[in-house]
């Protein structure tokens, strides 16, 4: 079939009067949908605007969300802190309370504000999540020539481990004692300020390996080898100017502790050491070490600070020890008089890292150990002036610690698990015991 014909006249003639009135309703579409337009376009940008403005205002609170940081670097700080907040080294609350107190765990109010550096609103202000109790108790000046002497340097260690303990239990709402890496890790994750015991001399263990066995028993988790006295382990770098040294480095029953520490999974701590000391140290350790509060001598020259030769020996990977320098604030070791604050210490920071690496530089502030502090550094809640960077901030606040400690951890189980016996060995002056055979 073909298609019918079209009749065009009647087609127009129907057609013509609806073109007419189609273009006249296509004109009114066109002033209504422009009108839309502009008003959409309107909307968007108001809409824009108050987002952009609310943006400003809250960017600093939802930077870190979405991976950007307040443009204030305390703030950002701050910020940072709160995913990784402060493991410090070396705090001398012990030996305030001590002083202070007479070691009266109940005259102690750590909830107000303290005369000292240290009380649980600026620990929790200044983002502190861990920190080593130093059990520190002065060289002993009876001891004699060869360290033979009796002394009271245990009975006392003794006293100041059971004052840290007393104080933690005291406020088991907000400390916790903590044993390892993964002990510290979850009391992190709890909200709780772990908190850890560390020796600060060889003397407190009476010049005795098996007294570093029950201290470690107790909770000691590092043995600082020296005070500002050699003992009978090794050579101290003295204070200022420095002592002439007694063992040349270690003794040959200092290179019997660090090994039985590195059994046990006690760090081995060479701050305050001589040059020789922590040289022979790191050489003999199978574990990674730290230095508990220690800033750069290259930075600021005084012997208590590590050397750059030093410095170079520490790393990850062949020929190089994992450690970590956990920096000190002690104005005397930071800068010369009247001179120390918060950027020479940032400087001592940068130093070690430039010459280490990040991943070996930590926070050893040495608060209520000193007497004086360095300007914007006064007490625990200022670490976020400090004001790092990003990667530099988390590793330096607790994580470079934290991979150390479970280093030591991993090679304290491989001795032991390789059926590693205790060390007996005894100091070869002492004649108070008979050796075997003897008798
Ligand atoms: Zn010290």
């Amino acid at each position: 079939m073909s298609d019918p014909p079209v009749d065009h006249t009647i087609t127009n003639g129907e057609r013509s009067p609806l073109l007419q009135r189609e273009s006249h309703h296509i004109e009114s579409n066109r002033k209504y949908y422009s009108l839309a337009k502009t008003a959409a376009y309107g909307v968007s940008i108001v809409v824009f605007l108050v987002v952009f403005i609310t943006l400003c205002f809250y960017y600093e609170r939802i930077g870190d969300a979405i991976g950007g940081l307040p443009t204030d670097p305390e703030k950002a700080a701050k910020l940072l802190l709160q995913g990784s907040p402060v493991i410090d080294g070396h705090i001398d609350l012990p030996i305030l309370v001590r002083y202070a107190f007479a070691n009266n765990a109940s005259a102690v109010d750590l909830e107000k504000p303290t005369q000292g550096h240290v009380d649980i609103p600026r620990l929790r202000e200044g983002h502190v999540g861990g920190f080593f109790w130093s059990v520190y108790v002065g060289c002993p000046t009876e001891a004699g020539e060869d360290y033979l002497n009796a002394t009271w340097r245990v009975r006392d260690t003794l006293e100041q481990i059971d004052i840290t303990k007393l104080l933690i239990s005291k406020y088991s709402g907000t400390f916790e004692l903590a044993l390892s890496s993964a002990h510290i890790k979850s009391a992190l994750a709890r909200r709780k300020i772990a908190s850890l015991i560390g020796i600060e001399g060889g003397h407190q263990l009476g010049n005795s390996i098996a007294v570093l066995r029950q201290m470690h028993a107790l909770g000691v988790r590092y043995v600082t080898l020296t005070h500002i006295c050699h003992n009978a382990f090794a050579d101290s770098c003295g204070y200022l100017p420095g002592i002439i040294p007694r063992w040349g480095g270690l003794s040959p029953l200092g290179k019997t502790l660090v090994r039985e520490m590195n059994r046990l999974g006690v760090l081995v701590d060479l701050s305050h050491t001589s040059d020789d000391t922590a040289r022979q140290a790191i050489s003999h350790s199978l574990a990674p070490v730290i230095w508990s509060h220690s800033s750069s001598r290259a930075v600021h020259d005084v012997p208590r600070n590590v050397p750059d030769d030093i410095l170079k020996l520490i790393g990850i990977g062949a020929g190089k020890k994992d450690a970590v320098v956990m920096v000190n604030f002690a104005p005397q070791f930071v800068a010369d008089p009247g001179q120390a604050n918060v950027s020479a210490v940032a400087d001592h920071v940068e130093h070690i890292a430039a010459i280490a690496g990040k991943k070996h530089v930590g926070l050893g502030s040495d608060f209520d150990g000193i007497e004086s502090t360095p300007e914007g550094l006064e007490d625990v809640s200022k670490y976020p002036a400090l004001r790092m960077g990003k990667s530099e901030l988390e590793g330096l606040t607790g994580r470079n610690l934290l991979r150390v400690m479970a280093g030591a951890e991993r090679v304290a189980y491989e001795l032991q698990a390789a059926g590693t016996e205790p060390s007996y060995e005894l100091y070869d002056k002492r004649s108070d015991i008979p050796r075997q055979g003897e008798l």
